[in-house]
């Protein structure tokens, strides 16, 4: 699904949220761990899960992509946010 969607927004790598993984698609677990912007940008995907449900994410991420794309998508707005957000990674635990 991650390669999938590099794919499709002609990225070379991704990043890919289900539930509390995040799956990666042409970049290493290291390149992902150094940049914080987008660790952050991930965590706050994890947070909409939690605040939304597995289920509750996933119909309203299709939704919003079909409705406004993926660079307008609520979610993907709300992630940006996060990426300068100094606190987001404060309560995430990487296993
Ligand atoms: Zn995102």
């Amino acid at each position: 699904m991650a390669r999938i969607a590099a794919r499709s927004l002609r990225v070379q790598s991704v990043a890919m949220v289900i539930g509390r993984t995040i799956y990666l698609y042409g970049a290493s677990r290291e390149q992902f761990l150094s940049d914080i912007a987008w660790m952050r940008h991930e965590a706050c995907h994890i947070k909409q899960y939690q605040q939304y449900g597995k289920i509750g994410f996933l119909w309203r991420y299709m939704t919003e992509y079909f409705r406004n794309g993926y660079y307008n998508n609520s979610l993907e707005i709300a992630a940006r946010a996060a990426e300068e957000d100094l606190s987001v990674l404060e309560d995430i635990e990487i296993g």
